[in-house]
């Protein structure tokens, strides 16, 4: 049993509170037990640290069962907590900001309530993660994607509420909600949009209704528990191209930036992107100790070891252009030309420009070792099998040709002796 209380309320205001909870959703939904618990802390805490624990954990599984939980809290003064999954890691996990909440957790209400393949959109509870929409789209057999973040298993409500991100050009989750429902802090429900009228039908395909919006109150807030969302899905583009530009000297970042600017503005790269440091991408791979042992921020030494032994550019970004395939090639030759203008920028491409890119940063870094990363996601199979045996057939054989006679070309006359 846990020994942590909302402050200023006894044991008894804590115990009648967690009698009307079990009355509402059965005494198994209610957990208490420090072992159950410890699911419904942030993983990445320090084992003691107690500052945002939660006196109890309830979980619903329908909207009455969360009213009736809602009301029970206001009978007894108990702060509640909402989480979706509860997965939200590294931001505070489900715990509560205030110790002693009591977290109502809604994993239990985990329906994918409709897919629309005409309207390309689907209705979801809260406890819906983004594993779980995936297999449905899958089933009902539309040519809809969804947008995920890097991990599937949270909710697609949480994240969406959180402002999350993926990587798709649905890409930014709050702008590609449509249509809540959602619980009060009185108990009451309310429909935002059409969802408020009668029979509306154009509830999660239209924003507005007649008088103010108030969906946005929803969105980082402690406003009110969402039970159900419309989310609009993508429909499954005839081409999909996923690239990588790196950049050799630490000086590129800006003129990237500015190059990946003019490129979304225009509308050539149409998925979000992501800009790593080396140190960054290295720590997917290996560990710190690996590159430095002593205390402090890794050295220069360290870094230019990471770039030229892993083959990363001192700035990698990772984009992705989605359309038509005669749109797609368009837009690909536009982006090979913006970044070809920052000297050195790897952009994937035909397998001679890959060759010239490799070879300048030989010349800047001296690396013995490159490493390609084909596609993080949906690239199909054949296609990264096709693009390994270009870089075995015909990048890496001229590159290694070029290496060698480079390493044994004569030193230019007037060159000092080694
Ligand atoms: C390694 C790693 C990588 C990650 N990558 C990404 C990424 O690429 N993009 C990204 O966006 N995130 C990322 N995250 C963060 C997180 O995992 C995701 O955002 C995840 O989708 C959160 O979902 P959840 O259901 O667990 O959220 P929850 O913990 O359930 O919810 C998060 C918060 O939203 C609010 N909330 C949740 N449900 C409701 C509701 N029904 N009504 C009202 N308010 C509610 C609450 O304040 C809650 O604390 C990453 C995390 C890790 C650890």
């Amino acid at each position: 049993m846990t020994s942590v209380l909302p402050t200023d309320l006894t044991v008894q205001d804590l115990d009648a509170a967690l009698d009307g909870f079990r009355a509402a959703v059965g005494a198994e939904h209610v957990l208490t037990d420090a072992e159950q618990l410890r699911e419904f802390r942030d993983p990445y805490w320090f084992a003691g640290w107690d500052d945002y624990e939660a006196s109890a954990v309830v979980q619903p599984e329908s909207v009455e069962e969360l009213q009736a939980i809602v009301q029970t809290a206001n009978d007894h003064g108990i702060p509640l907590w909402v989480s979706s999954q509860g997965r939200n890691n590294g931001y505070g996990g489900s715990s509560p900001r205030v110790r002693g909440a009591v977290v109502v957790n809604l994993r239990r209400m985990n329906r994918v309530l409709e897919i629309n393949g005409e309207s390309a959109y689907a209705v979801v509870e809260p406890g819906v993660s983004f594993f779980e929409l995936y297999e449905a789209v899958r089933a009902s057999g539309h040519r809809l994607w969804i947008s995920v973040p890097d991990l599937g298993w949270g909710s697609v409500v949480g994240n969406a509420l959180e402002y999350g991100v993926g990587y798709t050009p649905y890409g930014e989750h709050s702008a590609n909600v449509c249509g809540l429902e959602v619980v009060l802090p009185s108990g009451e429900l309310v429909r935002t949009g059409p969802g408020a009228i009668s029979n509306g039908r154009a509830w999660h395909v239209y924003r507005r209704s007649f008088g103010p919006s108030f969906d946005g109150l929803f969105f980082q807030s402690s406003l009110g528990i969402v039970t159900r969302m419309g989310v609009w899905l993508m429909p499954e583009p005839e081409c999909y191209l996923p690239g990588w530009v790196m950049v050799p000297r630490d000086d590129d970042l800006g003129p990237m930036v500015d190059t990946l600017r003019e490129l979304m503005l225009g509308g050539s790269i149409t998925g979000y992107p992501m800009i790593l440091s080396p140190v960054a991408a290295a720590s997917v791979f290996t560990d710190r100790a690996h590159w430095y042992q002593g205390e402090g921020v890794l050295p220069e030494e360290a870094i230019e070891r990471i770039c030229s032994e892993l083959g990363f550019g001192r700035w990698t970004m990772r984009f992705a252009i989605h359309g038509d395939e005669a749109i797609v090639d368009h837009r690909f030759a536009k982006v090979q030309e913006a970044f070809g203008r920052i000297r050195g920028a790897n952009v994937v491409g035909s397998p001679q420009e890959v060759i010239e890119k490799i070879l300048f940063q030989h010349e800047v870094f001296g690396h013995q070792r490159f490493l390609m990363q084909f596609s993080v996601g949906t690239l199909p199979h054949d296609r990264v099998m096709r693009a390994i045996e270009l870089y075995g057939t015909e990048v890496a054989p001229v590159v290694r040709r070029e290496v060698a006679r480079r390493t044994h070309a004569p030193a230019p006359e007037g060159a000092p002796a080694a």
